[in-house]
């Protein structure tokens, strides 16, 4: 996997092609709401680098990949949330449907366990 690729939607949201609501930013990451939220909080955080998933970024890039995980908790503090979910959907089976690694991060509402 490269940098970016131009076709995927993500990425052209990392270039600032394609407006979003961006929360938090770092060198290597962003974080900006969902665009059909499932809960008061449900906010995507990517790495600017284009890879398909978490572990793909873990592979190419830890650091990235560790500073994406330490911002999830600001992006829920900042909402007002102590307590939040950080969801990874990985492949097309677990509906995983845009292949630019994200975590949702979603808080706000009663969460149930199993998930669905
Ligand atoms: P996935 O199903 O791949 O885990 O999650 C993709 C998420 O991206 C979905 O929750 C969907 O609502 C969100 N999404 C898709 N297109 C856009 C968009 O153009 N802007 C924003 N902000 N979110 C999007
Ligand atoms: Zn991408």
């Amino acid at each position: 996997m490269g940098e970016t690729d131009e076709s995927c939607l993500f990425c052209k949201i990392v270039a600032g092609d394609i407006p979003a609501e961006i929360v938090a930013e770092s060198e290597h990451t962003i974080a900006f709401r969902d665009i059909n939220p499932q809960a008061p909080t449900h906010v995507l955080v990517i790495p600017r680098r284009h890879e398909p998933d978490i572990a793909s970024l873990a592979d190419a890039a830890p650091l990235e990949a560790a500073e994406l995980l330490s911002m999830t908790r600001k992006i829920a503090t900042d909402d007002g949330h102590d307590d939040y979910r950080l969801v990874f959907n990985n492949g097309a089976g677990a509906q995983q449907t845009v292949f630019h690694c994200h975590g949702h991060v979603v808080a706000g509402r009663d969460l149930t366990w199993p998930p669905g």
